[in-house]
């Protein structure tokens, strides 16, 4: 059999660094490494497909399957590893897939185009969306009864062909605590105190993707839903709650937020989850309602905690209104955690410990159950912000942004566990790494 050398430069870096390869070879079937660590064999099909190699068996493999077939394979390896998306990217000469895990997209396989031309006809079935047209972006959903899964579709042209999204969602979610969601004791304290009073709000705010909703519907386990009346109102209801009664924003039937909100307020709720704040209308009834008797759990799309007000009084809401409304405020980052499995004690680079206030950390070496990415699972950074009177009298006469900085610093004055309080009691804890933490600070 011919032995090709193939420059180990080929080889992604992430591998290489991570395998410490130093020469690579390829007999026409499989790639051979010279490396510190060996190479599990699942990487070497990523290798394969990334250096656009085919052995004579994968190609088989393929062209054997249907598209129903191959979809399936993917989604049980999808399902498997936790994923949350699977992207399948139209290239020049193939169609790459990728799964998003934990937060991080990975990619798993490269197809053909004639198979991703069959997968795709399966998916637009599914989806209930026009299986002929590919030159417009579509959208759609569907339940995989087996997995227990709803799949949402959304598909749009791109260069080389459509570039296909499947969002993951668990039709049943096992219900999440503030504990389990990786509150310390300190800040549950806090959130539970806030929720036992009869009106006020809590406004969880972070990027899209740092489990907001999530947070909502963990507070919801603090309140007796039995004796008081507790609704939400989503788009789209992603975690289905038995306790309560929750209400689908419908935007082409004019079901918007704040049509369901003027609603539902008519019917005497005592506790209302409402997805997001977006506009002035919306905002402008969540706070009303927080000042009479209602308590109003919401998010708020911003990057830190002081935006919260700042976009509020964008949306040209009314400063006394958002000074009475604003009561506690949760800042949100997703993390990743160290893989419980592989995970050794590190030294933090020194000038990290002096920030951190710790010196070593535990850092996965990558194995078998974390997809050799040392992480496994991800876990909840938070800033609990209680709102100061001070801080509140400032927004309530709040004239023009000439007091803006005036007005962040009080506003940061109510942080009682900042991020990096808590990023360092994670890392301390052993539960995550300093590379993790360090963007979100
Ligand atoms: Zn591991």
């Amino acid at each position: 059999m011919e032995l090709r050398f193939l420059a180990k430069d080929l080889i992604p870096l992430h591998y290489r660094k991570k395998y410490q390869i130093h020469a690579i070879d390829w007999d026409g079937t499989s790639l051979h490494f010279d490396s510190d660590i060996p190479v599990p064999s699942e990487i070497h099909d990523t290798i394969l497909h990334e250096l656009g190699l085919e052995t004579p068996e994968s190609k088989d493999e393929n062209a054997s399957l249907k598209g129903d077939e191959a979809l399936e394979c993917f989604f049980s390896s999808a399902f498997q590893r936790r994923t949350t998306d699977i992207h399948f990217e139209a290239q020049e000469k193939k169609v790459c897939i990728r799964y998003r895990i934990d937060g991080h997209l990975q990619t798993v396989d490269f197809i053909r185009h004639e198979e991703y031309h069959k997968m795709i006809r399966v998916i637009k079935l599914k989806a209930g969306v026009d299986i002929t047209e590919n030159r417009l972006p579509q959208e759609g959903g569907f339940r995989h009864e087996a997995g227990q899964f709803d799949i949402r579709v959304s598909i749009v042209p791109s260069l080389y062909g459509e570039k296909t999204v499947l969002r993951i969602l668990p039709i049943q979610k096992a219900y999440n605590t503030l504990q389990t969601l990786g509150m310390t004791e300190d800040q549950i304290r806090i959130v539970q105190m806030a929720v036992q009073k009869r009106s006020g709000s809590i406004i969880v705010n972070g990027p899209t993707g740092s489990g907001k909703s999530t947070t909502l519907h963990a507070v919801l386990q603090e309140i007796d839903c039995k004796a008081k009346s507790v609704l939400s109102i989503e788009d789209p209801i992603e975690i289905v709650d038995q306790k309560i009664c929750q209400f689908q924003v419908n935007e082409a039937l004019g079901l918007t937020y704040a049509e369901y909100l003027k609603r539902v307020l008519r019917q005497d709720p005592d506790v209302i989850l409402l997805g997001e704040i977006r506009d002035k209308e919306t905002a402008r009834l969540a706070c009303e309602a927080s000042l009479t008797g209602h308590y109003v759990l919401s998010t708020i799309h911003t990057k830190t905690t002081a935006d919260v007000v700042l976009r509020l009084l964008e949306m040209k809401l009314e400063p006394f209104l958002i000074a009475d409304a604003l009561q506690l405020i949760i800042h949100q980052r997703l993390v990743r955690k160290s893989c419980p499995y592989c995970s050794f004690e590190e030294q933090i680079p020194t000038p990290l410990q002096d920030l951190l206030q710790i010196e070593t950390q535990k850092t996965g070496q990558g194995c078998y159950y974390c997809n050799n990415t040392g992480y496994l699972g991800r876990i909840g950074l938070f800033e609990i912000n209680q709102i100061s009177e001070r801080a509140r009298d400032f927004v309530f006469s709040f004239l023009s942004h000439a007091d803006l900085d005036q007005c962040m610093e009080l506003l940061n004055e109510g942080i009682r566990f900042s991020m990096k309080d808590h990023a360092s009691t994670l890392v301390r804890n052993g539960l995550t790494t300093y590379q993790e933490v360090l963007p979100c600070l």
